[in-house]
């Protein structure tokens, strides 16, 4: 059965050979550095519950191309059920990590191009999809991790890829040959890109005539002669590295462990190339991208969301405020926004509907409801529980002065709130809750799967106003009422 333990997982990725740069040096095997340890044992929860019964329908599934039981992060969605199931395994990954699992970039890309490929080579008898297809079966087969590298550089923002002073700020081609294609550039905010397996490679959107080398969608191996990556810092990465009290939550990472990849002439062999210069199509690629995973948030940030509002909770019971009805009435605030944002998703994925390829899209104006409102949502929850948790968050004490004798027990005496809780916990609550309402996490919101302005956008679009102006005036203005019903007279 195709479907890898977390062990397994692991193994797989110390088996690449991946060139990838932590604080500017050169790392040997990132599965054995300790800044991607929890980068990675996130991820290897989502290996894990996998192979739990209790969990067999909301974490795996059958394969439509094989039959065969599959991962859920390697599968194309066939129903809108799998839809609901996909925002409710995102949930339960939530709850259990309380961070980015960071899985979902690469199956939304995975369910993009299939879908864009069919209707490629609907409209140009090309055979995309095929070839996608017999690439979908490897990764369903070896149940392997897929990075989406969707954000380009973008250089000098108001010129277009073939305008810019330095022709690299987008991923292109920069050679063809018989068996395959060279592609240079980057691709920014990759979440999981370190230890990932497989990268699917996505075009931008917004190329015109001319642009051809620019609109390439291939699948490149993390290892592949010529690929880089370069970690991102987040805002605590070296306290991942300490130990005691002041990491917050132990096992886990805080966003995604983020990288730039790096492009140096890669080749990619025809068989991985499943767009290339179809610049009509990039943008439909990436709106289907888009659209799904903007519903995901309603998923993963309600799972993390439920951590934090329990964290909080936790804190005000340290503190002795939690019988107070303005602190349960703000943990109400918190528990009503989180649940606004899961049932948008779940909305969203309930009114789905089939494209042409046979896969199943999310309802494109629920979806971007969803992220706008995460946008703000997840930063009213943080600034709630900033509220309940006290000033403490920003004065904490470091987990080295209660080693220090000559100040431990000032430490203790003057942090001690409810003596049923030893200070160190009254800490490591409050390093989880700093973690999780801190810059990178609260910018992931803000950005991830596209700033709220590309969601206000897509809205006004999907919004048919024309539709609603003649709503509003077949109301005002109507005569169609049920017949023989007294109406009263309109005089102008
Ligand atoms: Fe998945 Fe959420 Fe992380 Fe995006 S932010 S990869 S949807 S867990």
């Amino acid at each position: 059965m195709p479907l890898k333990t977390p062990i397994e997982y692991v193994d797989s990725l110390r088996a690449l050979r991946i060139r990838a740069y932590i604080n500017g040096e050169l790392v040997e095997k990132v599965v054995d550095h300790p800044s991607v340890a929890p980068h990675i044992n996130t991820v290897a929860k989502t290996y894990e519950l996998a192979h739990v019964p209790e969990y067999e329908d909301t974490m795996t599934v059958l394969s439509h191309l094989t039959g065969e039981r599959i991962h859920r992060y390697t599968h194309i969605f066939q129903s809108t059920d799998d839809l609901v199931k996909k925002i409710q395994m995102l949930r339960l990954l939530g709850q259990t990590t309380g961070t980015c699992f960071q899985r979902c970039v690469g199956l939304d890309a995975i369910n993009a191009i299939y879908a864009v490929t069919y209707e490629i080579d609907e409209a140009n008898a090309t055979a995309y999809h095929e070839r996608f297809k017999e690439y979908l079966g490897y990764i369903q087969r070896e149940d392997l991790m897929v990075v989406g590298a969707m954000t380009d550089p973008k250089g000098h923002r108001a010129q277009k890829p073939s305008q810019q002073a330095d022709p690299d700020q987008f991923v292109r081609v920069v050679e063809r040959r018989p068996d395959g294609v060279v592609i240079r550039g980057a691709k920014v905010h990759n979440t999981g890109g370190i230890n990932s397996h497989e990268i699917l490679v996505l075009p931008g959107t917004g190329l015109v005539e001319g642009e051809e080398d620019y609109a390439i969608a291939c699948a490149v191996p993390a290892d592949a002669d010529g690929v880089v990556f370069i970690f991102g810092r987040q805002s605590n990465d070296s306290r991942k590295l300490e130990d005691g009290c002041d990491i917050g939550n132990t096992r886990f990472g805080v966003v995604g462990g983020e990288a730039m990849i790096i492009f140096d002439d890669v080749f990619v062999p025809t068989e991985r190339v499943f767009l290339d210069g179809e610049i009509g199509h990039c943008a439909q690629l990436v709106n289907y991208f888009a659209t799904w995973h903007r519903a995901n948030y309603g998923g993963c940030k309600g799972g993390n969301a439920d951590v934090l509002i329990g964290a909080t909770a936790k804190m005000t019971r340290i503190l002795g405020t939690e019988r107070n009805a303005i602190v349960k009435d703000k943990l109400i605030e918190m528990i009503h926004r989180n649940e606004t944002t899961y049932s948008s998703a779940i909305g969203a994925s309930a009114l789905g509907f089939q494209l042409p390829c046979g896969s199943f899209m999310v309802d494109p104006i629920s979806s971007n409801t969803v992220k706008l409102n995460i946008t703000r949502n997840i930063y009213e929850i943080g600034r709630l529980s900033h509220d309940l948790s006290g000033g403490f968050l920003a004065t904490m004490p470091d987990s080295k002065s209660f080693e220090n004798p000559e100040i431990a027990h000032w430490v203790k005496k003057y942090h001690t709130a409810n003596p049923d809780y030893d200070v160190k916990e009254r800490v490591r609550v409050g390093r989880y809750i700093e973690n999780m309402t801190s810059v990178t996490t609260m910018v992931e919101a803000m950005h991830g799967a596209g700033s709220p302005q590309a969601q206000r956008i897509a809205m006004l679009g999907q919004a048919k106003i024309e539709d609603k102006i003649k709503l509003a005036d077949a109301v005002i203005y109507g005569t169609d009422d049920v017949p023989g019903l007294p109406l009263p007279q309109v005089n102008d």
